[in-house]
This record gives C-alpha cells, structure tokens and sequence, in this order.
C-alpha cells in the first residue's frame, strides 16, 4: 500500500521526524574536572558514544577551576565539577554552587558518608590515605596494630615523611582526626608527628614512597592509587622497582579505620544540562566505568561489585573505612590549616 502525500504533509512529517534527531545532537554536558588522568578521555569518549550526549570539558587545578566557577556565576557554562578530594567539592558546596543531585539511583548507590549534606555532590571512586614502611628497617610487627595517632610517639623520631601541609589530602586527613578527636588532641598529635619528620616537608605523595624505598625515611603517608600507579610501570621502572621495596599498610584497623576520601563531582547551581548531567554521574558509577577507573588510576571502587586493581588488592580488600563524613573534611578545612601551622608542619 502507499500513501500520496502532498508537499506540506510531507514536509510537516520531515520535521516531526527531524526534530528528535536535531535535540540529540545539540545534547551536551559541560565538565570542569581537576582529574589529570588521560584514561578519563576514553570515558567520556564512551559516554558520547552510548547516550549520543556530547562531553565538553575544561581542565585545570582544582583550586583554579573552584574560582572560575564562582567568577563565572550565573554566566558559567559548566554543569559538572569533578574533582579529587571531598574538601575540594566542600569549597564551592559551602557557598551554595552545587544544586541537589536528584537521581534516585545515583543517592541510593552511594553511601551516606560520601555525599554532602544535602546531596550537593557524590564519591565517584574512594581512595585511602594509607602507611608505607620499609620491611626491612620496619617489623609488621611494629606496624600491625598502628594507627594515624600511633605516629606521634617518640620511637618514631627521624623516621616519618609526609608531604606539605598546603596539600589538601593532609588537610583532610587532619581535618578527620579533628573531627574524631577535637581540636585540642590532634594539635598535640600533630606536633608529635611535626617532630618525627625525617625531613622537612617535600615533593608529592610519590616523592614520600620514593624517600622510604630510597632508605631516606622507614615510613611514609601517601595515597593509596599512587602506589598502584607505581606498582603498574606506567610512571617507569625506577618507580616500580622503589614500589616493590615498600609495603603499603592500613591504619586504624582495631578502631575507627583507615581515613578514606573521594574523587566526586556535582552539579552546579546554573547548570543549563541538568539531567544530561545526572546521566553523566549515573554513568561514572556503573559497573562497566567503574572497572575502568580502578584500573587506570587504581582507586577503590565506589560500588562493592567491583573489586580494585590487583596491584592494590594484595594487600588486603576489606579493610575498615573510617565512616568520617567526607563534608566534614571541609568542615574543618580551616581549623586543620590553622592548627598544622601551630604545629610547624611546613
Ligand atoms: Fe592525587
């Protein structure tokens, strides 16, 4: 059978048919991301691919980016900031730039602890701010039990190293023990630790592993993925071979766990793609894009189907994780860089 149809029904049909198609290809979604990692290119490439949503982004350092964005207002063209560190996200969350993640999905996946208060941003992936020793300078039994706190006392003189305090995974870190234990009491840690240092503050998480491998230190605070990032060979054989002398270690394991922190991301305020964006976030924490992120920045899932890297695995896959809320590391950003001050940590 067929249908003669005239040139205005004809045309009425094309747009009628056209009109879906044009609305997906001007779909887009706008990211600001302090994520320095080219693996995240193959992800939003992905994306792309299976919504037909267009990914824009813009990079730069998380602080950078955190003052574009309040610079730019209303006037932004961002609708997501994916960064590292919950109190990156608290920064923009504390003067009202994110609006409330909605998607029931995405609230029901991740855990309570790892959200802002009211939704304003979500975990994508974990990491754990962990201890490094040298077995041979160091017994496991000397380490098994130990615990952030642990590492003021004297016994450790001469023996630690850690990075800056301008750096926000110590500030964080700090930021835990305060809200755990006060402001008074992690002050009094804090300058134990300042005391045990081997040497003054220096270089980033990397560098503290290196120092302990090299025999420059016997312990070292550092972030877990960078360890895989080692371990793996993709920053070079010497960092390999240094990653293979040291062993990484959980602390807190006999009380309240190991400091754990995010890489998250929001939704901002002015967002002009809004369920474009939630769809962005629902697809980050799917299975297939989870499995992807911890094996290319050997970060901890943020879903229990997956596991880590077996680069990190090996040391253990349930440990117990602090359940601090991640906004109180923003909550006591100040009070943390204030009182590291105090302490004389560089
Ligand atoms: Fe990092």
């Amino acid at each position: 059978m067929c249908f003669k149809l005239n040139n205005p029904v004809k045309s009425l049909i094309a747009i009628i048919l056209l009109l879906p198609l044009s609305v997906i290809i001007a779909s887009e979604v706008n990211i600001y991301t302090s994520r320095h990692y080219d693996s995240d290119n193959s992800l939003y490439e992905d994306f792309t691919k299976t919504t037909g949503i267009k990914v824009n982004i813009i990079t730069g350092k998380g602080e950078a980016l955190i003052e574009r964005i309040k610079s730019e207002g209303r006037n932004s063209t961002a609708d997501i900031f994916f960064t590292a560190d919950a109190g990156n996200l608290w920064k923009l969350q504390k003067d009202d730039h994110f609006r409330s993640i909605t998607s029931k999905s995405i609230i029901d996946t991740i855990p309570k602890n790892l959200r802002g208060p009211k939704n304003e941003w979500v975990g994508i992936a974990k990491r754990a701010r962990v201890i490094f020793y040298h077995p041979e300078r160091v017994s496991l039994d000397e380490v098994k039990n130990l615990s952030y706190e642990d590492l003021s006392n004297e016994v450790w003189k001469e023996r630690i190293v850690i990075r800056s305090s301008n750096n926000i995974y110590n500030q964080s870190l700090v930021a835990s023990l305060i809200s755990n234990l006060g402001i008074e009491q992690t002050e009094k840690w804090a300058k134990g630790l300042v005391s045990n240092f081997a040497r003054k503050p220096q270089g980033n998480d990397r560098s503290q592993i290196l120092a302990v491998a090299n025999g420059e230190a016997d312990i070292a605070i550092a972030n877990s993925y960078y360890y895989g990032l080692m371990l793996s060979g993709s920053v070079g054989q010497d960092q390999q071979n240094a990653a293979k002398k040291v062993k990484m270690l959980f602390p807190n394991q006999n009380n309240r766990g190991t400091h754990v922190n995010i890489s998250g991301a929001g939704i901002l305020k002015f967002s002009k793609n809004q369920r474009n964006a939630e769809i962005f976030l629902e697809f980050l924490i799917s299975p297939k894009v989870q499995k992807h992120i911890v094996n290319n920045t050997f970060e901890y899932p943020i879903i229990d189907e997956i596991s880590p890297s077996p680069f990190i695995s090996q040391f253990g896959i349930s440990f117990v994780q602090d359940q601090t809320p991640a906004s109180d590391f923003g909550k006591f950003n100040s009070d943390s860089i204030k009182l590291m001050d105090r302490a004389g940590w560089k």
